[in-house]
């Protein structure tokens, strides 16, 4: 057996929540861990049980990080592996795994790759079968821990399926009370814009990869020929070039006439590339994820968001005229964000009927400050900031006006009630609303107001089945 045997490394690629889709972080590393010679075995925590097997098999076992929540659970993960394998070299990669580097190295991991660097697995997997004992930050090669590796153009073959869970696994897209198998691909990675609030930006640092429209369409093959009548772009912001955005759809409109696809894309590329709709939805698009966070001009601002509240509204009108359904995300509550503002969010998701459009759940979420964000350094971070809570990734934050976080307690326990009865999205909206007015000690006539049927919502849009969550 020579030095670099790939035989001794036996790979395990674990994967624990990827918003409810086949993993990527388990297909993109497989296609360049078996180029490469390795012998790999794949495992999605999120619909398949713990293989003990295959983890006491590995030498090298790589847990994706690709966001907070897969983080946690990679952790839990990462535990259990070790108990079964002590000898197993552990590392994380992924944007999570980058940002939290120091405390899993701390912890559970021998190394970290920083961002979505599949290479330096192929480089970790070659260093172990040669015999090293890597350890700490990893890029290639061994890098100071406080520098940040250098971020190359990834060289991307076409994603490796084999042996992944089928597509009947994951979530389905539901058009019109209709379910169908939904596949998920990337043509782009990282980002031209910089929100401060984004995981994506301590790793790309406003930069953005292209991956060969080629490889895109190879991939849309594929899950296509597994059955997927529906393709999800999972790229952080798809109209970070148009151009690429326009090629690929119009090859997979020509392709797959039949095929439906949604996208994710900012406020500002939506009303900067309005002409572009449009023609998207003529080629099969049929809803737009966009990033609104919140209509407050001081959140807005602290997030860096790059629009206001009247671009959301410019925005919809755009999209209603394309026919396409929008699909906002929110961040709820942040040290910026008031009373006031937060009863002014829900009074515009039902002024617009958008109720069924944002999933009640959305309207729970807290700001997550994972080590390494630029708002742990906001000038008024000493009003709100708190220590680093290491078990769960994040800095601890209370707001300056307590009512806030005692509403959002109360908000969480009203979510996972209407959750509990699966009560329908108005209602909910109608409830927690009440909540915020009652925190603002409104007068009964405002909270009266908010009955269920006080707006109409517009009817069910194309969706997915699993919502978005970090
Ligand atoms: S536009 Fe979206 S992906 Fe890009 S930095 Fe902002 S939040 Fe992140």
């Amino acid at each position: 057996m020579s030095d670099r045997a790939p035989e001794r490394v036996p790979i395990l690629l674990i994967s624990c929540y990827e918003l409810g889709h086949q993993p990527l972080s388990l297909a993109w590393p497989q296609a360049l861990i078996r180029q490469a010679g390795f012998s790999v075995s794949t495992l999605d925590l999120a619909v398949q049980p713990f293989d003990l097997a295959a983890a006491r098999a590995a030498r090298l076992v790589a847990i994706a990080a690709p966001m907070h929540t897969a983080l946690r659970l990679g952790v839990a993960a990462a535990t259990q592996v070790r108990r079964s394998n002590p000898q197993a070299h552990i590392c994380f990669w992924g944007l999570y795994a980058g940002l939290n580097a120091a405390i899993l190295l701390e912890t559970v991991a021998d190394t970290v790759v920083g961002g979505e660097d599949e290479a330096a697995l192929v480089r970790l997997a070659e260093a172990l079968a040669s015999g090293a004992r890597p350890a700490g930050l990893w890029a290639g090669a061994l890098v100071d821990g406080r520098d940040r590796p250098p971020l190359a153009r990834p060289v991307l073959p076409v994603p490796d399926s084999r042996g992944l869970p089928p597509l009947d696994r994951y979530a389905r897209y539901v058009s019109k009370g209709v379910a169908r198998l939904a596949g998920y691909v990337e043509a782009s990675r990282g980002c031209l814009h910089t929100c401060q609030h984004c995981p994506i930006v301590p790793v790309y640092g406003g930069r953005f990869f292209v991956v060969p429209a080629e490889v895109v369409l190879a991939h849309v093959r594929q899950q296509v020929a597994a059955g997927a009548e529906h393709i999800t772009f999972g790229d952080p912001d798809f109209l970070n070039g148009p151009g690429q955005a326009r090629k690929v759809t119009r090859a997979l409109h020509a392709e797959f006439p039949r095929l439906t696809f949604d996208f994710t894309t900012k406020v500002e590329h939506i009303i900067k590339h309005r002409a572009l709709f449009a023609e998207l939805a003529d080629l099969g698009a049929t809803f737009v994820t966009s990033a609104i966070e919140s209509l407050s001009p001081l959140v807005l601002e602290r997030l860096q968001k790059g629009h206001t509240a009247a671009d959301i509204d410019m925005a919809l009108d755009i999209l209603d005229n394309a026919g396409l359904a929008l699909r906002p995300t929110l961040v709820a509550f942040t040290p910026w964000t008031r009373l006031e503002d937060y009863v002014a969010l829900i009074d515009f998701v039902e002024a617009r009927g958008l109720q069924t459009h944002i999933p009640p759940i959305q309207l729970g979420i807290r700001l997550l400050l994972p080590p390494g964000s630029p708002l742990i350094h906001a000038p008024d971070a000493v009003l709100w900031l708190r220590e680093l809570d290491a078990s769960n990734f994040t800095y601890r934050w209370e707001h300056p006006d307590a009512r806030m976080d005692r509403l959002h307690g109360q908000v969480a326990a009203r979510l996972a009630l209407a959750d509990e009865r699966r009560e329908p999205a108005p209602e909910t909206y109608a409830a927690v609303r009440a909540l915020a007015l009652t925190a603002a000690q409104a007068g009964p006539d405002r909270i009266a107001r908010t009955l269920p049927d006080r707006l109409p919502a517009r009817p069910d849009p194309p969706r997915l089945t699993e919502d978005w969550f970090c």
